[in-house]
């Protein structure tokens, strides 16, 4: 094992604190395998450690391994997914558990290079896998990590430009030490999430406190650097229609598999009014559009903001007799199908059945 970095006094110090203060009971600790961590690592980049501890150990009752991963009906691994958002995760999460199977045995590789050709892994994830789940020398530079060492070695520029993120890279291979990696992984991923935050950091109780560039030059405040001004976001608006049948079941159609909300099932979507009343007439036995819209609900992806305006339409059971196939659903809160639902059109179907119980 290579001792590159044994002595780095940032890798000493995260050490030693971690013993006392770090995290040592996240479910994800527990039996550590490439698996196990493999898909912690995906849940915790875009959501908290408090938000995915349910959906985690959910998740592995449901998939314990990467076998029953890759064989599930993918609308099973979405509704696991349902509320955690980002769906290219999951769906990612098991293109890259069938390719295991079908090209490692079902045992998650453990080289990097390997690792990083699939689905949803990227360098950092792949070192995360390795460093945390065999104590393998490996470097890992999550969005805590950078901003850690952003502000320990004062480095300027935005995380998104490339010269910085190189910069980044090359310190956190410089600190990563040749012994102890797993406890030190974990070390200064739990420094940036519960002393190192964005906002307000502790520095008082921060073991790196006395060698922190940025600490000493009281430019805390100012990094990381924010990141490069983007153009506005795109505004985006759509008619959803909740065609109710008289049982309580919502007319939903499943999305593409690639894409925004890829796979998941979602009310049908009209551009206009007029459209979602055409639906009516034609594909729905002439199902009666309500005039006023529920309010409209707002969500934000990556990319782009999206206004949704919901239309309300009562149905006779003939309409759902008539829309029948594939990609079809009529979705029955009372007893819910195992589907993946975004978290927004959950709530949508919420509400829609709160008004139907008080019509
Ligand atoms: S001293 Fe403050 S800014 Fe520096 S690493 Fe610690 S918490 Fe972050």
């Amino acid at each position: 094992m290579s001792s590159r970095g044994a002595s780095s006094p940032i890798a000493a110090g995260l050490i030693a604190w971690h013993v006392r203060h770090g995290r040592h009971d996240l479910p994800w600790q527990r039996e550590r395998n490439p698996y196990r961590v493999w898909v912690s690592e995906v849940m915790l980049q875009q959501t908290q450690v408090a938000t995915v501890i349910d959906y985690y150990e959910r998740f592995m009752r449901r998939f314990p391994d990467v076998a029953t991963l890759a064989a599930a009906p993918l609308d099973e691994v979405l509704h696991a997914w349902s509320g955690l958002g980002y769906y290219s995760r999951a769906r990612n999460l098991q293109r890259a558990a069938q390719r295991i199977v079908a090209e490692h045995g079902g045992e998650v590789p453990t080289d990097l290079a390997a690792l990083q050709s699939l689905p949803g892994i990227g360098r950092s994830t792949a070192a995360a896998i390795v460093a945390l789940s065999l104590d393998r020398r490996a470097t890992i530079l999550d969005g805590n990590v950078r901003r850690v060492l952003s502000r320990y070695f004062a480095i300027e520029g935005p995380h998104d430009d490339a010269a910085t993120l190189a910069e980044l890279w090359r310190r956190a291979e410089a600190c990563t030490p040749g012994e102890q990696v797993a406890v030190y992984t974990q070390a200064i991923m739990d420094l940036g999430a519960t002393l190192c935050t964005r906002s307000r950091p502790l520095c008082m109780h921060c073991p790196l406190t006395d060698n922190c560039a940025a600490r000493r030059a009281g430019r805390v405040a100012e990094l990381p650097s924010p990141r490069r001004r983007r153009l506005a976001r795109p505004q985006r608006a759509v008619i959803m229609l909740l065609a109710v049948c008289a049982d309580g079941a919502v007319l939903l159609r499943q999305r593409p598999p690639q894409g925004v909300w890829g796979g998941l099932w979602v009310p049908p979507e009209f551009e206009d009014a007029r459209g979602a009343q055409q639906f009516c007439a034609v594909e729905l036995a002439g199902a009666c559009l309500e005039p006023d819209p529920l309010p409209v609900v707002h969500h934000a992806f990556t990319h782009f903001d999206l206004a949704i305006t919901p239309l309300r339409a009562r149905c006779a059971r003939a309409a759902a007799a008539v829309m029948q196939g594939p990609g079809v659903l009529w979705y029955n809160a009372r007893e819910p199908a195992r589907v993946g639902l975004p978290a927004p059109i959950a709530a949508l179907l919420s509400a829609a059945a709160v008004v139907a119980e008080e019509a």
